[in-house]
């Protein structure tokens, strides 16, 4: 089996999976219990704390734990809003995830003047396109770090400067749940991040909310995560997901380097085939994880179905488009359109890829090409 689909999900470090064991089986106290053995994992958790607040430059008081980059999303957008006194504008980039997207449609129902920022081809957000957005009304920007089915790497800090400089009270979100870890930290006003794209469990994620931001919690009861989100902490999750962090920090350049010698290897396999398209922006420029290329003249699902069957695992991008021909959101708002939007395969990989796959895949979506192509011409 040859896995390149580590953007939907990646497999748990085994160190992760032993920490949650540990959490599980043996320190399953209830951190908000008084004895000492639950308050050694209270303490677990805020050592945890510290080191997804030290990979984006944060302090520990400024991140809270949550279920997923899901929640985390729902949480920056409906929580800082909801702190918020009135309606306004809100405006969120053409290609983010459901995560936010959808929820702005929702803040749109609500009463929010919700509009889109455009991306260029390569699937960035363009900045000057946002900056005439922006109005002295704007509560809230919302932008992707690394887009999910380009590899696109945003350019937070430009996009941060001009909100402070022209509407300082606007605030920015910034989904991170693909950048984490791969790209440098970001200076913003909310960070999302999820751990089961970072080789920990499903089920963890978290928000960085820098400090003087308000948010109205969504989850109300006991109080934890500082009154911010009610409910017994996963500590398995949560010791997992640090456990998956301090390995990926331990190894960073080699996992990035890696990552980069797979993505590179494929694209150079693929692209001495006949009639094949790179979508998003150059290999050097884009994310070490992600590559989406168009297949022309084959549908990318069912290019998807033969290569599952060979045990190439792969993508089509975004889930919710998957079976909607003609209606992948992010590569319409790339203009990538017609033939080429319709053979899109995404291919996202981890350091627990080699080059050696890369060839293998290559040869097996060469061999696919030839049948599928060969069928279609019938
Ligand atoms: N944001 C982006 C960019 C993603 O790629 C994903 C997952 O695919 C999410 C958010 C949602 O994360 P989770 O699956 O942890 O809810």
């Amino acid at each position: 089996m040859i896995y390149f689909d580590n953007s939907a999900t990646t497999a748990v470090l085994p160190e992760a999976a032993e920490t949650a064991r540990r959490y599980m089986l043996e320190q399953y106290f209830n951190p908000a219990a008084a004895y000492g053995a639950a308050v050694r994992v209270e303490r677990d958790i805020a050592s945890a704390r510290g080191t997804i607040a030290a990979e984006l430059s944060a302090d520990s008081s400024e991140i809270v734990f949550t279920s997923c980059g899901t929640e985390s999303n729902n949480t920056a957008l409906f929580g800082s809003l909801g702190a918020m006194h009135g309606r306004g504008r809100v405006i969120v980039s053409a290609v983010e995830h459901p995560s936010v997207y959808e929820a702005a449609l929702v803040l749109r129902e609500q009463g929010y003047d919700v509009q889109f920022a455009p991306v260029d081809e390569t699937g960035k957000v363009q900045v000057s396109a946002l900056e005439q957005l922006l109005t002295k009304d704007t509560r809230l920007v919302s932008v992707m770090h690394v887009n999910n089915e380009s590899g696109a790497i945003n350019d937070i800090g430009a996009i941060y400067a001009l909100i402070k400089r022209r509407v300082p009270d606007c605030l920015l979100h910034v989904d991170g749940v693909q950048a984490f870890m791969k790209e440098p930290p970001v200076k913003c006003d909310l960070y999302s991040v999820s751990g089961h794209k970072l080789h920990a469990p499903k089920g963890v994620g978290a928000l960085y909310i820098r400090r003087g931001v308000r948010i109205k919690p969504y989850l109300i009861g006991g109080g934890q995560e500082s009154g911010m989100r009610s409910g017994t902490a996963n500590a398995p999750g949560i010791m997992a997901f640090s456990a998956a962090v301090s390995d990926f920090s331990a190894h960073r350049e080699e996992y990035l380097a890696s990552m980069l010698a797979v993505k590179k290897r494929l694209y150079a396999d693929l692209s001495s085939l006949r009639d094949v398209r790179l979508n998003g922006p150059d290999i050097g420029s884009a994310a070490p994880h992600i590559l989406n290329m168009s297949f022309m003249g084959v549908r990318g699902e069912v290019l998807l179905n033969a290569l599952s069957e060979k045990g190439l695992y792969v993508s089509t991008g975004s889930a919710c488009a998957a079976h909607k021909r003609g209606k992948n959101r992010i590569l319409n708002a790339m203009g990538i359109i017609g033939d080429r939007q319709d053979g899109a395969i995404r291919f996202s990989f981890s350091h627990c890829n080699t080059v050696e796959e890369a060839d293998t895949a290559a040869q097996m979506i060469e061999e696919q090409l030839n049948i599928l192509r060969r069928f279609k011409r019938r």
